[in-house]
């Protein structure tokens, strides 16, 4: 019995002393990940910045092309169709003859945008512009960018672009190329986001996985006391009656007391 008592105070002051190293493993492995998840930010933010990407399709935009009796080609946009040189047709009607040309087709065209990253848009990304163009004399439409370079219906909606005789959105897009902007602020809004996303993730998976080992442990431990006090091996169970002056286990080797 006195035995007995020594015993189990000995367990306890091995519980005692397991359960406060255990302890500081956890606050440490938590201390451990706010450095750490700050480190993980950084590439998070910019792999969020290259995969998720969010289309923005602009606002189609409509118009004429028109020919003069020279055999020039003009594009108008019907947002600035009021703007229209006076050496141009009135009518709008196609194709409209007039004494001082023909309406040669009509043409649309869209500005298409992307947002980049999350949760704050990273970059925004201003991508060609696209669109189909109908000529009266070719019937049916046509890919604007696949118009041949020279092409004067080509030539003329450029001629608008660049002369900002066209809706702000597609002044603003490159007609050929993607444009990248970047926004440094709201990378660092990003970082700032997931890392306190990320050590918040850290905190609550250690706090559940602490709570898990502890309960394994204190089953293993309570387990071996059982075994214990019913004179088997707290290893392996097995049966250490009359083996008391042994100090290991003939089965398993384990110290048995
Ligand atoms: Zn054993």
């Amino acid at each position: 019995m006195i035995m007995l008592r020594v015993l189990r105070r000995k367990l306890h002051a091995i519980d005692y002393y397991s359960a406060r190293r255990e302890r500081s493993l956890w606050t440490r492995l938590r201390d451990a990940a706010l450095p750490v998840t700050l480190l993980a930010t950084l590439p998070i933010v910019a792999l969020m910045n290259l995969v998720l990407q969010r289309p923005i399709a602009g606002e189609m935009h409509h118009g004429t092309i028109w020919r003069d009796l020279d055999h020039a080609h003009t594009a108008i946009f019907d947002d600035f169709a009021d703007e229209r040189p006076s050496h141009l047709p009135r009518s709008t009607e196609s194709p409209a003859p007039d004494e001082r040309g023909i309406s040669a087709g009509q043409f649309r065209l869209y500005a298409r945008h992307a947002e980049r990253g999350w949760p704050l848009t990273t970059s925004r990304v201003d991508l060609p512009i696209d669109g189909e163009v109908e000529l009266y004399r070719e019937r049916g439409r046509t890919r604007w960018r696949m118009l041949d370079d020279e092409n004067g219906a080509r030539r003329a909606i450029i001629a608008a672009l660049s002369e900002k005789r066209a809706p702000q959105d597609l002044v603003q897009a490159h007609q050929v190329e993607s444009h990248v902007t970047v926004y440094p602020l709201r990378w660092l809004g990003n970082a700032m986001i997931w890392w306190a996303l990320l050590y918040l993730g850290a905190a609550i998976a250690l706090v559940c996985l602490h709570f898990a080992v502890t309960r394994i442990q204190r089953r293993v431990a309570l387990r071996a006391r059982r075994l214990r006090r019913s004179g088997r091996c707290p290893n392996c169970a097995y049966d250490l009656r009359g083996l008391e002056f042994s100090d290991r286990c003939p089965e398993c080797g384990d110290l048995s007391w």
